[in-house]
């Protein structure tokens, strides 16, 4: 019976937690990899690419491109993006 009280206060916790975390807009780049472990349905029509730089996953469409040598590089945020090509120089 303990248990069960237990296990209830986890999962509304859990519940506070992730409705925190939708309310948040500004952290929405970790809001997205958190929601690529659960497998949030809606998300998954994104094509997933890594950044090169910081060894992050991220969707596509919310990618930095760069061209470099003639390759398409993609990258989570345009500091990455800067990083990558000082560290090129
Ligand atoms: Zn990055």
């Amino acid at each position: 019976m303990k248990l069960l009280i237990f296990l209830a206060l986890i999962y509304f916790g859990f519940r506070m937690l992730k409705s925190g975390l939708q309310r948040t807009g500004h952290i929405k780049n970790n809001a997205r990899k958190k929601a690529g472990y659960g497998g949030v349905a809606g998300e998954i029509d994104d094509v997933m690419v890594q950044d090169p730089f910081c060894k992050v996953y991220f969707p596509k469409r919310d990618a930095y491109h760069l061209k470099y040598g003639g390759t398409d590089l993609y990258f989570c945020s345009e500091e990455c993006k800067n990083k990558f090509v000082e560290s090129k120089k």
